[in-house]
């Protein structure tokens, strides 16, 4: 434990005693304990995605990429056409995964510090009579930016079209309401804001387009139909559950409803982000993202062009004093990456920026190299 760093990091990040603690305890699969505990998640879950008796929460088993190449091959038709909003690595994994499972896409590209227009995501949906879904991503996590999901769903609603939705880094603290912006499907992770342990993800989706889907996956395991189907008939997982992550995961929401929901814990990140981006400002570190686009869950910084630095040496020297950061992630621009998400509060933040203080300057002083 003792060398256990704070993890400034998108996920999986820092999580708290309790929710490590709820994982000391086996529990059996088909146990009705775990039955309920399971059922009981995905209850809470929906209704953090404000969705309502139309929606359903359809566990997996893996990481968050798993969700959203389910999501996608089962929600997606053969034959229909996606049109994918891309501004960084999570947009361009969403065309790869297309690509692999042979569903048709249009790519609509921004820069990486831009957001999508939404006229032009009307005008192409209107061009285009083959395109039934969009799909964006909420926090694009590549350089930290939010994309604007209350207008690009509105422009896809007024369409007639079905909207797709990768929060996987803002599910748990940014706002979100399936109903009211009428989404198709919403995909995330236990690891991120939630403030779970990583091994389960998840897509909360309109229960009419998972029956619709039932034949479109090509996969057995990553079907999220033949997933939902077997848990509606006896709320069993098809294949072994990640059960220790259920358990903690049950654990980080009780946190989350402590903390005062999604709204106290963007809240509180908002903070974290604030006294981050001030104290690296004074450090000299500026962020890659204008701050009306940066949203509270992972800040880039520009790579200083300066000789003192060194991303590696900047990060072993914080790793030696027990903070682990993130590299950068972006195209066009050298970045490094710091998350202000997870068990942390402004103290941690504060800690941090006392102990880069201390880098910066044996860096500059070459004392380290
Ligand atoms: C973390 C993340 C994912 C999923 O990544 P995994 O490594 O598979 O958990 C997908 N999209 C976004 C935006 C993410 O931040």
């Amino acid at each position: 434990m003792s060398d256990s760093p704070i993890l400034l990091t998108p996920g999986p990040l820092t999580t708290s005693a309790r929710v490590r603690q709820a994982m000391l305890c086996d529990w059996g699969s088909r146990d009705p304990a775990f039955i309920e505990l399971s059922a009981g998640v995905m209850d809470r879950l929906t209704r953090i995605a404000g969705g309502d008796g139309r929606h359903v929460c359809v566990p997996l088993q893996g990481s968050g990429t798993f969700a959203i190449e389910a999501m996608l091959a089962t929600l997606v038709p053969r034959g229909a056409r996606v049109l994918l909003l891309v501004n960084g690595a999570y947009g361009r994994r969403m065309a790869d995964i297309c690509r692999r499972i042979a569903r048709d896409c249009e790519i609509y590209e921004v820069g990486e510090t831009e957001t999508h227009d939404p006229a032009e995501v009307t005008r192409r949906l209107e061009a285009d009579s083959r395109l039934a879904f969009a799909a964006m991503v909420h926090c694009e996590t590549t350089s930290g930016l939010l994309n604007p999901l209350a207008e690009i769903a509105a422009a896809v609603r007024a369409a007639g079209r079905h909207l797709l939705v990768d929060s996987m880094s803002g599910f748990g603290a940014l706002p979100i309401d399936m109903a009211a912006h009428d989404l198709a499907a919403v995909a995330a992770s236990s690891n991120k804001c939630l403030q779970g342990v990583p091994g389960l993800s998840f897509v909360v989706c309109r229960r009419d387009l998972l029956e619709a889907g039932r034949e479109n996956a090509g996969s057995v395991v990553l079907d999220l139909a033949a997933q939902a189907q077997g848990l509606e008939a006896d709320g069993q997982w098809r294949f072994t559950p990640p059960t220790h992550v259920v358990a903690a995961l049950a654990a980080a929401l009780d946190e989350l409803d402590e903390e005062g929901g999604p709204p106290a814990r963007l809240a509180r990140y908002g903070e974290n982000c604030r006294r981050l981006t001030r104290g690296m400002a004074d450090l000299g570190f500026s962020t890659a993202l204008d701050p009306g686009v940066q949203a509270p869950v992972i800040v880039s910084f520009v790579e200083p062009e300066a000789r003192w630095f060194d991303f590696q040496t900047f990060y072993d020297a914080l790793r030696a004093r027990g903070f682990a950061i993130y590299a950068g992630k972006m195209r066009a621009l050298g970045t490094f990456r710091i998350g202000v998400i997870g068990a942390i509060d402004p103290p941690v933040i504060e800690a941090f920026l006392e102990a880069a203080d201390g880098v910066v300057t044996e860096m500059k002083q070459k004392l380290i190299r």
